[in-house]
C-alpha cells in the first residue's frame, strides 16, 4: 500500500494518517535512539526497544485501549509497516511469538481476567513467550500430540514432552497444547494452556543448530502445575484456537517476511538475502559476468518482483508468502554459498567474541535458511494448505479423523 491508496477514513486515527505518519517517524528519529543509548545485550535491548514502542502508543496499534492500544485499522498498520520497514531492530524477533501470536490470540479467546492480566506486559516485551506445540512424534500431524492435562483441584497438572521450542530458555510463558480427553478424536480433545515456565516441574534444554546458536529448545514436563482458569477458549476445543495462532504465524514468517528492505542485512536470517547483496558479492569476487550466476541473479530478482506485486493484492494466502521466503531463501543462500564460501558447511560461528556482521553474515544465512524451511509448517504443508484452502481441492484423507484418540495406532 502506498500513500496514495484510498483509505477507509473510519480506521484511521482521529488526528488522520499524516499526523499518524509523523508520529512514528518522530518515534524512530528521536524517541528510540535515546531510550537505546549505551543499552548492551540481546534481551536488555529486545525489551528497551519494545517497551519505548508501547510507551510511545505504537506497541498495540489495532488493540483496544483498554490495553494500551489504539483501536487502529489496517490503514494505519499497514502505514506503520511501511514507514518502520528496515528499520526495526533485529532484537525484535524475540517478540516474534509473544506479540506475533501468543497476544492477538488472547485478546481474539481469551477470558477478561487472561486479557487483563496478559496483554499489557505481553506487548510491551515485560513478559517474553514460547510456542509449545510441537513433540517429538507429533509436528506436521500436530493433532497427534501425547502431551497430557489433568485437572486437580484449582490446578491443571501437566506431564510430557515438546520439542524445537524456539525461546523457552528465556521464556516467562508459553501458550501450550495439551490433550485434556483421550476418550475423543484427536482434533477435538486438545486445551490450549497458558504455562507458567519458570518452575520446578518444567525442564527446558537447549538444542544446538548447526549455525551454533541455540535457538531452540526440548522442554520436558513432569507434573508442571497451571491455574484452573489459564486457559485459552474451551476446555478441549483448543485446535480451533490452535489453527487461529497458526494463522498469525504463517503472518509472521510468510507476508511479513516478504517485506525485506533491499539493503537491510537481516542478521536474524529471517527473510531471504536481498539480490542487491548477492550482486554486490558476485561483483566482490569478480563473478558478475559470468553468464550462469547472471541467469540465477536474474531469477532471483524476478522472485522478488513478483513478491513484492504480491503484496499489493489482499486475501493472499500467508501461505504463499511462507513457501516463497523458503523458496527465494534457499536459492539466494545457495548462490551466496557459491560466491562466497564454497566450504560453507565447515563454517562454524565463534561464539566466544562479538559477532563479525559483515564476516558472518552470508554464512550463518546459508546454515540457517534450511530450518527456516520447517518452523511455521514444512513446505509440503503449505501446499496442501493452499490446496485445500486456496484452491479447494478435496481434502487429505484422513482416516483416524473420527475414531476416539485412544484407539489410535501411534509410535
Ligand atoms: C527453526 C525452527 C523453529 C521452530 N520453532 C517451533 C516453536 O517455537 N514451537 C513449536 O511448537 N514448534 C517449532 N518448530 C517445529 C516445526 O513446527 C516442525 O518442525 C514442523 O511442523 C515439522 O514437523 P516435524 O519436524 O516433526 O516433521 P514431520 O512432521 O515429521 O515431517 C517430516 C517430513 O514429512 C513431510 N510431511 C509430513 N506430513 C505430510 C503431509 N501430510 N503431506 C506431505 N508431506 C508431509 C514434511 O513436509 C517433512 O518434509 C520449529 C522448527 C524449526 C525448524
Amino acid at each position: 500500500m502506498t500513500a496514495d491508496t484510498p483509505l477507509d477514513e473510519t480506521s484511521l486515527p482521529s488526528d488522520g494518517l499524516d499526523d499518524f505518519r509523523n508520529e512514528v517517524t518522530t518515534f524512530l528519529d528521536t524517541t528510540l535512539p535515546t531510550a537505546m543509548e549505551g543499552v548492551v545485550g540481546h534481551l536488555a535491548r529486545a525489551q528497551t526497544w519494545r517497551a519505548a514502542l508501547f510507551d510511545a502508543g505504537l506497541g498495540a496499534l489495532d488493540y483496544p485501549t483498554d490495553f494500551g492500544g489504539r483501536d487502529l485499522g489496517p490503514d494505519a498498520l499497514a502505514a506503520f509497516g511501511e514507514i518502520t520497514r528496515g528499520r526495526v531492530p533485529r532484537e525484535d524477533h524475540v517478540f516474534g511469538i509473544g506479540v506475533g501470536m501468543a497476544m492477538p490470540t488472547i485478546r481474539d479467546f481469551g477470558s477478561d481476567e487472561l486479557k487483563e492480566r496478559f496483554l499489557r506486559p505481553g506487548l510491551r516485551g515485560e513478559e517474553i513467550w514460547c510456542q509449545m506445540y510441537s513433540e517429538p512424534g507429533s509436528g506436521s500431524d500436530l493433532a497427534s500430540l501425547a502431551t497430557k492435562a489433568e485437572l486437580d483441584g484449582d490446578e491443571w497438572v501437566v506431564t510430557g514432552q515438546k520439542v524445537w521450542t524456539s525461546g523457552a530458555q528465556h521464556s516467562d510463558f508459553a501458550i501450550l497444547l495439551a490433550r485434556t480427553d483421550s476418550n475423543l478424536p484427536k482434533h477435538r480433545g486438545i486445551t490450549m494452556f497458558i504455562l507458567p515456565m519458570k518452575q520446578e516441574g518444567v525442564t527446558v534444554r537447549p538444542l544446538v543448530q548447526m549455525t551454533g546458536e541455540a535457538e531452540f529448545n526440548e522442554v520436558f514436563m513432569d507434573e508442571a502445575r497451571i491455574p484452573k482458569d489459564y486457559v485459552v477458549g474451551e476446555i478441549n476445543g483448543g485446535w480451533r484456537t490452535a489453527v487461529a495462532l497458526l494463522a498469525h504465524e504463517r503472518v509472521q514468517t510468510g507476508v511479513a517476511s516478504m517485506g525485506g528492505d533491499d539493503k537491510q542485512r537481516s542478521k536474524a536470517g529471517r527473510v531471504p538475502i536481498p539480490v542487491a547483496q548477492l550482486i554486490e558479492l558476485a561483483e566482490a569476487r569478480g563473478r558478475s559476468k559470468d553468464p550462469v550466476v547472471r541467469q540465477e541473479l536474474a531469477r532471483l530478482y524476478s522472485g522478488e518482483k513478483i513478491v513484492s506485486f504480491l503484496k499489493e493484492r489482499s486475501g493472499l494466502s500467508p501461505s504463499i508468502g511462507k513457501l516463497w521466503r523458503t523458496i527465494q531463501g534457499r536459492a539466494a543462500a545457495d548462490l551466496a554459498a557459491s560466491l562466497a564460501f564454497p566450504a560453507s558447511p565447515a563454517w562454524e560461528e565463534d561464539l566466544s567474541v562479538p559477532r563479525n556482521l559483515d564476516e558472518d553474515y552470508f554464512a550463518y544465512h546459508i546454515l540457517n535458511c534450511r530450518g527456516m524451511s520447517l518452523g511455521g509448517g514444512t513446505d509440503e504443508i503449505q501446499r496442501n494448505t493452499l490446496g485445500e484452502r486456496a484452491l479447494g481441492l478435496p481434502r487429505e484423507p484422513g482416516p483416524d479423523k473420527d475414531t476416539p484418540y485412544n484407539e489410535l495406532l501411534r509410535n
